[in-house]
């Protein structure tokens, strides 16, 4: 680094008062020895997962309200800022803490750059191939869903750059909301003889046929090994069901220990899920199947650091999470000596653009992707005073922009927009984009809906979304966060039994009544009668507000009181 640009730095990380030192910030731009990774053992395993089709390099802030409870209190993956630093032995203002955590995201994301890009991200490949004879990638799915150019090219854009990036192994979630034609489609002919796409749990309504592979079976460096595939369990329920009628989903506890009897038969010395599950689903499955090695997951978006043991009456099974946004690269290294695992390594990488070459192709695939939408995504539509993210339980301050939009210009008093966990992140005095504003709301069913709800419609939705994320066994969380509320007022107890979280419903100074009527503005409705209704998509409500508006202060979050958290090391 140059000494004007070290001062340049250190002036910035000054003036944001951010805990970084001057060792940090000489590392800030010099890779050093940060992908510097020994080759350990025989079979690799390379993870990426739900990059939700961000092909550039972006901001990702992490939460600081992942809330765990019951057997999931204080461990990974409910640990956020410095619990999380704690835990797994990171420095605050390192640059693993700004992957990993919320800490002074603008003051480090200034230093550090953006994360991800399929670009970086085929280099860091490249160079784990390299060192890794025989290594495996493998996509865990919500990939071809989650920006303008996925959509607009029904996810041809993403199956593209996974082709060219060399992933060997896939399977799903967002991928099914394209319909199930379109993924039978690009499993039958793009992927064909490329990739494996491999779910155990997803069969036809009908006779109850395996849709997919449920695994593949492989050989690494003279060593069998097995991948078996666990697409996302509650697909249709998460998702509107119209776009796989004659497919039905699930955990599946029982196939899936018969799928991982099969290949130990046939000889796997190596067994791993590659899962959709989410992370809490994966750690109580790991307690009670045998013969998984290691469960390669994804869905909650967890940036996990270690990997996670679990004990079970065959042994022991690692868990992981590898985060969301093409953050992350994972890679699990197993020793294997006379038929035996005998060790391992895993390390989460995070993939910081600046360290890491643009790989030249890939780069050049990208260009040509975009390049006849380049000035349609590139279009600032306001300015943004704050900073903008998404991820946490309850509210992000680009929900907030949501709900603030939607209730605006459909003139509701309250609005929903739901939690989900994708979305990139903007700083502070940045132009948001249309390409932005996709980021946010890109999906094929973002219709928006304006109705009249009674309160307690409203009780019922918001009781039934609080399960979806708070109730006590893992099989029973659907992964998503809670649904952002804009207007009312509400506080949750996470403790509660299912319908009793819910209570202290206000409309500013006035109690919902159970019996009267509001106007609700929400999008997204899984309904087959509001896709018929064909109303106006949400990114087009947004853009007409961020263009009214011009410059967007910084937004209050509308949160709720949150009873029950004295002590929780899931929330800042
Ligand atoms: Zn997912």
């Amino acid at each position: 680094m140059q000494r004007r640009e070290f001062l340049n730095l250190l002036a910035i990380a000054a003036a944001s008062g951010a805990a970084l030192n001057s060792r940090d910030l000489l590392a800030a731009t010099k890779p050093g020895k940060f992908y510097e990774l020994p080759r350990f053992g025989n079979v690799h395993f390379l993870h990426m997962t739900d990059c939700h089709a961000q092909l550039k390099p972006i901001y990702f802030r992490e939460p600081n309200v992942n809330l765990g409870f019951g057997g999931a209190l204080n461990k990974a993956p409910h640990l956020v800022g410095e619990h999380l630093l704690r835990e797994f032995g990171v420095r605050r203002g390192s640059r693993e803490a700004h992957a990993f955590t919320y800490l002074d995201f603008e003051a480090a994301a200034k230093v550090y750059g953006k994360v991800g890009g399929f670009a970086h991200l085929a280099t860091l490949v490249k160079q784990m191939k390299a060192s890794r004879p025989g290594a495996l990638l493998l996509d865990g799915g919500d990939t071809w869903q989650g920006s303008a150019t996925a959509l607009w090219s029904n996810g041809q854009d993403m199956v593209d750059a996974c082709l060219e990036l060399g992933v060997d192994v896939m399977t799903a979630h967002w991928e099914f909301t394209l319909g199930a034609k379109r993924v039978q489609e690009i499993v039958d002919k793009d992927f064909k003889g490329k990739v494996d796409f491999v779910a155990q749990n997803v069969k036809t309504t009908d006779f109850e046929d395996l849709v997919f592979k449920p695994y593949t079976l492989r050989e690494m460096n003279g060593v069998p090994i097995a991948i078996i595939g666990q697409a996302f369990p509650y697909t249709p329920i998460a998702n509107p069901r119209y776009f796989t009628p004659e497919w039905s989903f699930g955990i599946r506890e029982e196939d899936l220990q018969k799928q991982i009897d099969e290949v130990r038969s046939k000889g796997a010395q190596v067994v791993v899920l590659l899962s959709h599950n989410g992370m809490d689903v994966d750690l109580k499955l790991a307690s009670r199947v045998r013969g998984l090695d290691a469960i390669l997951g994804g869905h909650t978006h967890d940036g996990v650091p270690g990997a996670i043991p679990v004990k079970n009456a065959g042994g022991t099974t690692l868990v992981t999470n590898a985060g969301s946004n093409g953050k992350f690269l994972g890679v699990l290294d197993f020793d294997v000596k006379g038929g035996k695992i005998s060790d391992f390594r895993y390390k989460l990488l995070p993939v910081f653009s600046n360290l890491l070459a643009s790989d030249k192709s890939m780069e050049a695939l990208i260009a040509k992707i975009r390049a006849p939408h380049e000035a349609k995504l590139g279009e600032v539509l306001a300015r943004t005073d704050a900073m903008l993210y998404r991820r946490g339980n309850f509210n992000g301050s680009f929900d907030q922009l949501i709900l603030d939009a939607l209730m605006d210009v459909k003139q509701a008093e309250i609005a929903f927009s739901p939690g989900f966990r994708w979305g990139t992140s903007l700083l502070s005095g940045q132009g948001i984009t249309r390409e932005h504003v996709m980021d946010q709301t890109a999906t094929t069913y973002s219709y928006t809906t304006v109705s009249e709800m009674s309160g307690e419609m409203i009780k019922t939705v918001l009781e039934d979304v609080a399960d979806n994320l708070f109730n006590p066994d893992p099989y029973y969380q659907q992964g998503g966060d809670m649904v952002r509320v804009g207007g009312l007022q509400y506080a949750i107890n996470p403790l509660g039994t299912q319908g009793k979280r819910i209570a202290e419903m206000r409309l500013g100074d006035k109690p919902i009544e159970a019996s009267k009527t509001y106007k609700v503005a929400g999008w997204a409705p899984v309904s087959e009668a509001a896709r018929d209704a064909k109303t106006e998509p949400v990114w087009d409500v947004v853009e007409t507000w961020l263009k009214s508006k011009k410059r967007i202060t910084a937004r209050k979050l509308n949160q709720p009181r949150i009873l029950n958290t004295q002590g929780n090391r899931g929330m800042a």
